[in-house]
């Protein structure tokens, strides 16, 4: 891991060398292939400390127009169906989680250039009206507390600023919670949410309302497709109950939109082959990943790996890395 992480870094800095360096139009030239791209928020001023899942509307539209004016961008059905051109990249793009901020910025800038765009939504607002990660987030950004006591283990505050306990950090704990659980932990720290006046940063948690996820599917430009309810880590929580995750975001996602959902995003991009199966067998047609598990599971069509794009690099640099499918 820590290798790969070494390799990165010198692979990055390397390729901003050459960016400066005068090398932008020979590595930006023309390189063909497939990819499926994964953004999840977008708000007004590119926020990049809360968390790694924002850009600006300003860069996503100047993305936006880069990509269409360079490459083909295509609905993710003709992904599927490989209706690619040949001799330029073809991209498919995805939105995960369901934010507010979706309907609010993305969904204006697509329909300007027309641009096709799938959305993978958490059915979580059922029940709450934020996810946990965001939740997490924001709390350990503005709370002053130095430690925290939940499920009688203490967590401390690390360098990096999160809540740890036994060298693992409340966020990933989260990830293997029960919403039950979630629900103690949210009440817990409910005054340091409160503290935070959460509305005035409505941008980074707050999600699409059913009537806003219905305008969404009922465009001919878009599709909606399921990410569980909850956004738990489907591989760290007992089969059945990731099973129920996988059905009933179908379900309800089914009942919102009145259409089949037939797309369906792992949170993380957690997933093992009984999942995966589980997936095709209650009807979904896509199912979508960030990288595969095997070499067996590359070759099954309904599966398909997805580039997740970064935040922290200047867009000349991530359109290196897009190009080569690949941060290192
Ligand atoms: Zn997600």
């Amino acid at each position: 891991m820590l290798w790969i992480r070494i390799k990165s870094r010198l692979l990055l800095s390397y390729r901003k060398f050459m960016l400066r360096s005068g090398f932008k139009k020979w590595m930006l030239r023309n390189r063909y292939g497939e990819r499926i791209l994964v953004f999840h928020g977008v708000d007004s001023v590119g926020e990049t400390r809360y968390n790694s899942r924002f850009f600006s509307k300003e860069y996503f539209e100047t993305f936006i127009q880069y990509i269409t004016e360079h490459y083909n961008v295509i609905p993710l059905d003709d992904f599927y169906q490989k209706k690619f051109k040949p001799n330029t990249l073809n991209i498919a793009l995805t939105f995960d989680d369901g934010y507010l901020n979706n309907y609010e910025y993305v969904v204006p800038i697509l329909k300007k250039h027309n641009v096709p765009a799938c959305f993978y939504i958490t059915t979580i607002h059922e029940k709450t009206s934020y996810l946990f990660p965001d939740f997490i987030d924001l709390v350990e950004f503005h709370s002053p507390k130095k430690e925290l006591v939940f499920e009688r283990n203490v967590y401390q505050r690390s360098s990096r600023n999160e809540f740890v306990w036994n060298g693992v950090s409340l966020k990933n704990i989260a990830k293997a919670l029960p919403y039950e659980v979630l629900e103690l932990l949210y009440k817990s720290l409910q005054q340091d949410w409160l503290n935070l006046k959460p509305e005035s940063l409505a941008e980074y948690w707050k999600l699409m309302k059913p009537k806003q996820i219905k305008e969404i599917a009922d465009d001919p430009l878009f599709t909606i497709g399921a990410h569980g309810e909850t956004h738990a880590s489907l591989i760290d929580i007992p089969i059945e109950r990731a099973k129920a995750e996988i059905l009933n975001s179908k379900q309800s996602l089914e009942t919102i939109c009145k259409q089949s959902i037939d797309e369906f995003a792992f949170p993380f991009g957690f997933y093992t082959k009984e999942l995966a199966d589980y997936c095709l067998e209650i009807g979904y047609k896509k199912v979508l990943l960030v990288d595969y598990n095997t070499i067996s599971d590359k070759k099954q069509e309904a599966l398909q790996n997805r580039f997740v794009m970064n935040p922290y690099i200047s867009m000349d640099l991530q359109l290196v890395c897009l190009l080569q499918n690949s941060y290192y």
